[in-house]
Order: structure tokens, then C-alpha cells, then sequence
């Protein structure tokens, strides 16, 4: 995406001609352009779709319709099979993070299978099985997007919901039947996987895939998990399939034989002082998977010298540490979000071959404020998936 400063804002607004469902993929559907026929007005190729929204911070999720953008020229329709639900739908749900765009249709663990193509469209086809993370789009052209970091964009990502999109209208996420995204913001779901347990890769499977890659995590490396829910699992999992010795650090011993199935080899329970006294040293990274601030002295004890404690999960208050802890042994604190496209495609498909999905609950749509629930009291193991056959 580079031909010169033509970027992309300019094109998604140029493009008010859609082709219609089926059509052959990419180049051979020239008659598609028909050069503005009817000179079709704005909301032309837009499609009003079933979704559960909530119209109003704190209000339930309800059933109801939302706008897709007609199929530009580089888009792709994609019927959504199976929508995970993460905590962040939550918090933005209930207008935690403050300045949600309501109605809001949360979901940003997106798994389905082509309707239809753009014409311009090179990498899918009608039919194949994809899947659509935390991300639509960015500016592709800042120095983070070239090194396939869009997460990172300087200008911002475009977030999959509860943002604004290049042509100024709201962004809807997954808790639909349809999505229209840019093929370059699609990703390709490997034969391997089942939708249902791949559509929460999409965003806890990166969010902890980026960290364990970016810091080595493999044979020979010791790997802690702090927290075993929604990212914590699929944590352990992919630290595991990495070749990593895996240990999880959870409060209590309650879901240790599910920690152990799910790769780990060893489960400490953090309410126990005599963990950190046993485990001091022990670590190469860890990965924090928790929302509630950590005592993070006592955490960083736990990293050998150049050992690195990476965040996950974000506390809503400012943290403090004593930086003797990082000076002593050349330690880092760090925090890293979700992952960038090429990554998430990495992340994919090394799932698939190592037969990883998410543990999940399947869900009709009209138990959402149920699992929401749910979610907040961790009664889940470990992922709520909505089956958008039923919204
Ligand atoms: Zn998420
Ligand atoms: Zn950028």
C-alpha cells in the first residue's frame, strides 16, 4: 500500500461502485466498473445488518441493525460465523474508558468466510475462512505501519468498534452477521482451525503471541503467566507450543489442573509469600495477564539478570515500583498491545500448526448481558464465543 501520497483516504472515499455478491476474485471482473452509472448517492452498497448493540453506556445489549459500508474496491463482505467476547467489550460496553460512540457493537475476535470481493481485491476470495482482529485499518504510511507494526501507528489505528472510520462514520464490531473490512486489515484462518476456537485468537491469541515472540520465549527459556483467564490460557498454551518451560502464577491453586492440561508445567498460587521467596531468580520473562495493579517489586524478583516483565493487562490506577528492582539486574518493565497484521497472520497460522484454539463456551446472542456478567465474576473457561447464527 505505498503508491505515493495517494494514501488511503482518498481512495476509500472514491470508491462508491461495489460488485455485486460472487463475483470472480480480483482481476477478472472488469466489467465491475461501470464508471459511476447512476451517479449513486453516498449511502449506496450500504447494508444494514443485524447486530446486538448497546445504545447507551451501561444500557444491555439489544438486538438491532447497524450500517456496513458498500463493498469498496479493496474490501471484502465477510458473513461472521463467531464473534469471542473479551473483557476490554466490557469495560467499553459500559463506557469504562469514557468517550464511547454509542450505539456500540463491541467484538473484536472475528471469525467468518467471504461473501463477497472488491475488485481490486488480491489476497481472498469468496469462501475463504478469515478472521478480523482489534483492528480495521491505519494510516499505513507512518514509520510503525512500513515495519508492520499498525498497532503501533503513529497516527492511530482504527479500531474494529468505537472509533471513527477514514470516511468519518462509526466503526461496528462483531457481534453481527456481516462486516465489510480492508483485505489488507483481513487475515486468512488456516484450513486447521475451527472458526468458533479461532475467532479469540484474533485478539487474546495476539495480545499474548506478540510478547512470547518479541522477547524469545522457546526451549530453554523459563516463562511465567500471571493470571489464567481469557489471555492468561491461551498464554500458556502458546508459551508451551513455543518449546518454553511455562509456569503459571495465579492467586489461588483453584484452576491449576486446568493450567497443567493446558501446557504449563508447573502452577504456583500467588497468595502464598513462600512462591516468591521459592521462585526468586527463576524467570526469562513474564507475561502479566491481570487487570489489577501488581505489587511489582516482588513480581520483578522473580526475573533473572535481563529478564523482562511484560503487561498485558492494564490496571486502571498509575502503578508505582522501587527502580532499584530493574537497576540490580539490568531487569525491563514493558507493556505491549495486541500485534500487527503480518504478525497476527504468524500468529494464525503457527496455531493451526500446533492444533492450538481457545478453550470456549459457545453462546447464543441473547445470552451476551448474561456472559458479560459472567465475565466480570471470571465464571468463564475461558473464552464466550457468540454464535452469530443466533443474533
Ligand atoms: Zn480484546
Ligand atoms: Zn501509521
Amino acid at each position: 500500500m505505498s503508491p505515493g501520497a495517494a494514501d488511503s483516504l482518498d481512495s476509500m472515499t472514491a470508491e462508491t461502485t461495489h460488485t455485486t455478491a460472487a463475483s470472480a476474485p480480483a482481476a477478472s471482473a472488469p466489467a465491475a466498473s461501470a464508471p459511476a452509472a447512476s451517479a449513486p448517492a453516498a449511502s449506496a452498497g450500504v447494508r444494514h445488518v443485524p447486530a446486538y448493540a448497546a445504545p447507551a453506556a451501561s444500557a444491555p445489549l439489544e438486538r438491532t441493525t447497524v450500517p456496513r459500508r458498500a463493498v469498496g474496491e479493496h474490501d471484502v463482505l465477510i458473513d461472521i460465523k463467531y464473534a469471542g467476547i473479551c473483557h476490554s467489550d466490557i469495560h467499553q460496553a459500559r463506557d469504562g474508558w469514557g468517550e464511547g460512540i454509542f450505539p456500540m457493537v463491541p467484538g473484536h475476535e472475528i471469525a467468518g468466510v467471504v461473501a463477497e470481493v472488491g475488485p481490486g481485491v488480491t489476497k481472498f476470495a469468496v469462501g475463504d475462512r478469515v478472521g478480523v482482529g482489534c483492528m480495521v485499518d491505519s494510516c499505513r504510511t507512518c514509520e510503525a505501519c512500513e515495519a508492520g507494526l499498525e498497532q503501533y501507528c503513529e497516527r492511530g489505528n482504527i479500531q474494529t468498534y468505537n472509533a471513527l472510520d477514514k470516511n468519518g462514520e462509526p466503526t461496528y464490531g462483531g457481534y453481527a452477521t456481516q462486516i465489510v473490512v480492508d483485505e489488507a486489515f483481513t487475515l486468512r484462518i488456516p484450513d486447521g482451525l475451527s472458526l468458533d476456537v479461532a475467532a479469540p485468537l484474533l485478539c487474546a491469541g495476539i495480545t499474548t503471541y506478540s510478547p512470547l515472540a518479541h522477547w524469545n520465549a522457546g526451549p530453554g527459556k523459563k516463562v511465567a503467566v500471571v493470571g489464567l483467564g481469557g489471555l492468561g490460557h491461551m498464554a500458556v498454551k502458546i508459551a508451551h507450543a513455543m518449546g518454553a518451560e511455562v509456569t503459571v502464577l495465579s492467586q489461588s491453586l483453584r484452576k491449576k489442573d486446568d493450567g497443567l492440561r493446558l501446557g504449563a508445567d508447573h502452577y504456583y498460587a500467588t497468595s502464598d509469600e513462600a512462591t516468591f521467596e521459592q521462585l526468586a531468580g527463576a524467570f526469562d520473562l513474564i507475561v502479566s495477564t491481570v487487570s489489577a495493579p501488581l505489587p511489582f517489586d516482588k513480581y520483578l524478583g522473580l526475573l533473572r539478570t535481563d529478564g523482562a516483565l511484560v503487561n498485558v493487562g492494564a490496571p486502571e490506577e498509575p502503578v508505582s515500583l522501587n527502580v532499584f528492582s530493574l537497576m540490580l539486574r539490568r531487569k525491563t518493565l514493558a507493556g505491549s498491545a495486541i500485534g500487527g497484521i503480518r504478525e497476527t497472520q504468524e500468529m494464525l497460522d503457527f496455531c493451526a500448526a500446533h492444533g492450538l484454539g481457545a478453550d470456549i463456551e459457545l453462546i447464543r446472542a441473547d445470552q451476551i448481558n448474561e456472559a458479560y456478567e459472567r465475565v466480570l465474576r471470571s465464571d468463564v473457561r475461558y473464552r464466550f464465543v457468540i454464535d452469530t447464527a443466533t443474533i
